[in-house]
């Protein structure tokens, strides 16, 4: 593959970058992004694998064909409402979203990457006044916040890390990005550290207490990927480079 075709396929999958045909720092980013994503090696170098990898993904999304704008989340899941931030969170439970899960999260993302609306709509969790059955995500912050969870981690231990039985995996990390670009467009929220960030972040970043949680502070499926900011730092960059193709 030459660095076009790699450029092609990047941008294929949704990276913003220009194809050139030159492996500038954009590109390079894009391809240590899309490593960590597909669980090798983040070096920014193009070997066998990562070809292996991009011709697979670039096929399964459709013989090459870029990334459209086209929405994950339908419209009627995103309701008018004013919102400041999103929370990512790991439900700490099985791949399928059970009731429970359902009841504290707008949206989840099951083990094989579906999607699955939450009981609490989000206008409910208005930045202006939340409304009683609002999602109680995250302790003192779901004024204005839209709750995000992977349905994942039952039965993990931080530490020693085992990510227990049903660990975390790369079709819903990889679904992630793109419901939280639909987020963004839909409610004007700027992808930023306080704005797009996980549960694990909240306490760090934004000063509001949290009880020892650490989701999402480690990805099952690549273990060199570690801490919070790390985790956070992915997701972000992966939405952002979805907003602005
Ligand atoms: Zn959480």
């Amino acid at each position: 593959m030459d660095t076009t075709a790699i450029q092609r396929a990047l941008v294929a999958l949704g990276y913003s970058l220009a194809v050139d045909g030159m492996m500038g720092p954009k590109t390079r980013i894009a391809v240590q992004t899309f490593q960590r994503g597909a669980g090798l090696a983040a070096d920014g170098i193009v070997g066998t694998l990562t070809v292996a990898a991009l011709q697979s993904a670039a096929s399964k999304r459709g013989a090459g064909q870029p990334a459209t704008k086209g929405q994950h989340l339908p419209a009627d899941w995103m309701p008018a409402a004013r919102m400041k931030r999103i929370v990512v969170h790991w439900t700490a439970g099985a791949h399928r979203a059970s009731g429970l899960d359902r009841r504290h999260y707008h949206i989840l993302i099951e083990g094989d990457g579906k999607l699955v609306r939450g009981i609490p709509s989000i206008d409910l969790n208005d930045a202006r006044e939340v409304k009683p059955g609002y999602a109680a995500h995250t302790l003192s912050c779901n004024t204005g916040s839209i709750g995000v969870s992977l349905c994942c981690m039952a039965g993990a231990v931080e530490s020693p890390f085992n990510a227990g039985e049903a660990p975390m995996t790369r079709s819903q990390w990889e679904a992630l990005p793109r419901v939280l670009a639909d987020l963004c467009r839909r409610y004007g929220i700027s992808v930023t550290p306080r704005t797009v960030l996980s549960h694990a972040e909240v306490q760090g970043t934004l000063g509001i207490k949290q009880k020892g949680k650490w989701d999402i502070s480690r990805l099952a499926f690549d273990q060199t990927v570690r801490g919070a900011q790390a985790c956070g730092d992915l997701f972000r960059a992966g939405t952002a480079s979805l907003l602005a193709t």
